[in-house]
């Protein structure tokens, strides 16, 4: 049955609070009293001090949707059906209260009666060693042994030291063709066939320094299930990008670019990547980060300027971005009041930073680019080389005349940096469109330049910096970033 996605998150919602679920709003993005993490990016991260003790919860059954970000997705962004830099983690959690019967059942019943899928397409995995998982699935809820996988370390949830313990996957089958064909493909697997949505954690254990694990005295439940791709089974889309959530945003973008979803491949990438990054960016303003060159900030800074470049791609010369901004705000404007309260500042950053960053996007292009030819051709003039020296027996070193083997082309870290410095590319854009052009980077020399402009930066800074207090404690210091005038973008954020 047809629900929008709005209808599902209040339905997951409602369904928990009518199991005796205490309903709570999505924190903030940015982490609040937690150093280890640089954005939220579970629905569990907000309410770590529950699971550790440090804090006792209002209700020991806490419902909620929780934004997250995830930058290790970020180059998964338009290649995969089921990625995003940012989504919604519809989550139910048992401070102490139910364990894996309850929280099994549940997500059985809400998946199968409220949104009535087929149990049929359903199926799981469980740690190898989770028996009482098992027994369940397969004896209680009645799906069938083959469809209970037993998994190793994509079962078991821990980080570091603490609570920790295994978890069960739900997946649903969109079909054949879908897959990668692989005689080995099932849940788990990396294709889009068995699309991953819900994940349920048993913590039951403590990690304990010497590596033992020992039960908890007070066991949790903490569960994660992705609202996009829910959403994208309920509406019978291909992937999440064509759910109401994103479709308005990409409907925006093809009347601004005059192109069309769906008539090839790589539009269709660089539409998803600027409605993705567009829709985390305006969230992550209003909630305070603002583009800059530290931490937070310049991750902002890097999903901006790659939906800048993909728009460039698609063929659109002038500031678009923050036209997509408002969408954002209609399609999440009743469950996240701050984007459409903020919207007006948020539109105005996203101007700014693209109007900033277009000035050099195409110099830096048209550098990069006779850079790569040149690259290209040096490599070719190589192998031409080394098979003329073959025969001639001349003066080609051993490694060239191995047949076949002409040097990979990689764009030096100077010219990385040249280009992140002088006309504002992050690494990853370079990366990006080197990689378009069969090309590597020198990442590690990039890093090096980097890290000596840092280094005279700092010195710079000591040097001015007669009084020197404490200098340790001031570089310590993490400062929120913060809008200080629109002359003026930067952020002030994080040493970290
Ligand atoms: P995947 O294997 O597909 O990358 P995951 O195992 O990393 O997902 P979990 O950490 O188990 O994901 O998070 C719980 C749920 O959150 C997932 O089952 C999925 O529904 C959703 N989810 C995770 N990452 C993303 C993402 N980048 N975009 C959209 N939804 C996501
Ligand atoms: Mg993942
Ligand atoms: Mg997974
Ligand atoms: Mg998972």
């Amino acid at each position: 049955k047809w629900m929008s996605a709005e209808e599902i998150r209040n339905a997951f919602k409602d369904y928990f609070v009518s199991q005796g679920h205490l309903a709570l709003p999505s924190a903030s993005l940015v982490p609040h009293n937690d150093p280890t993490l640089l954005w939220i990016n579970a629905g569990m991260a907000p309410l770590k001090p529950y699971f550790d003790g440090r804090e006792i919860p209002e209700n020991p059954r806490i419902v909620t949707a929780q934004k997250c970000i995830r930058t290790n997705d970020i180059e998964n962004v338009g290649y995969t059906a089921r990625h995003q830099t940012m989504f919604e983690m519809l989550g139910n959690f048992s401070f102490g209260d139910y364990f894996k019967d309850e929280a099994i059942s549940f997500a059985w019943e809400f998946l199968t009666k409220v949104l009535e899928l087929n149990p049929n397409l359903l199926s799981v995995t469980v740690h190898h060693s989770d028996d009482e998982a098992f027994a369940i699935w397969n004896e209680k809820v009645g799906i069938p042994k083959e469809r209970i996988v037993l998994g190793e370390e994509d079962n078991f949830w821990e980080i570091g030291e603490g609570p920790c313990g295994p978890c069960s996957e739900i997946f649903y089958d969109r079909g054949v063709a879908f897959g990668c064909g692989q005689p080995t493909c099932g849940p788990g697997c990396d294709c889009d066939r068995f699309l991953e949505v819900w994940n349920l954690v048993f913590t039951q254990y403590n990690k304990e320094p010497n590596g033992e694990y020992t039960p908890l005295p007070k066991r949790n439940i903490d569960t994660g299930m992705g609202l996009e791709r829910i959403t994208s089974i309920m509406q019978d889309v291909s992937n999440n990008f064509e759910t109401d959530l994103f479709r308005p945003i990409i409907a925006a973008t093809e009347a601004i670019a005059k192109v069309h979803y769906g008539s090839d491949r790589q539009t269709d990438v660089w539409l998803k990547i600027i409605a993705d990054h567009v829709r985390t960016v305006a969230f992550a303003i209003g909630d305070g980060v603002l583009p800059g060159n530290e931490g937070r900030s310049y991750i902002i800074r890097r999903l901006l300027r790659r939906a800048v470049r993909s728009g460039r791609k698609l063929g659109v010369e002038k500031p678009f971005l923050h036209q997509l901004a408002s969408v954002v705000a209609d399609i999440m404007g009743n469950d996240y009041p701050e984007v459409r309260e903020k919207l007006d500042f948020i539109t105005r950053i996203i101007r700014m930073e693209e109007e900033r960053f277009l000035e050099t996007l195409t110099e830096g292009e048209q550098l990069l680019q006779s850079k790569l030819t040149e690259l290209k051709e040096g490599v070719q003039a190589a192998a031409t080389g080394a098979k003329e020296g073959q025969g001639s027996g001349g003066t080609a070193t051993k490694e060239s005349q191995v047949a076949g083997a002409a040097p990979e082309p990689v764009l030096s870290g100077t010219d990385a940096f040249r280009l992140y410095d002088t006309f504002g590319f992050p690494l990853d854009l370079t990366e990006e469109i080197a990689a378009e052009a069969g090309v590597k980077v020198d990442k590690e020399g990039f890093n090096q330049l980097l890290e000596e402009q840092r280094e005279r930066a700092r010195s710079a800074r000591h040097a001015a910096d007669g009084m020197n207090a404490d200098r340790g404690a001031l570089e310590r210091i993490t400062v929120e970033s913060k809008f200080v005038g629109y002359d003026r973008l930067e952020t002030d954020s994080t040493v970290v």
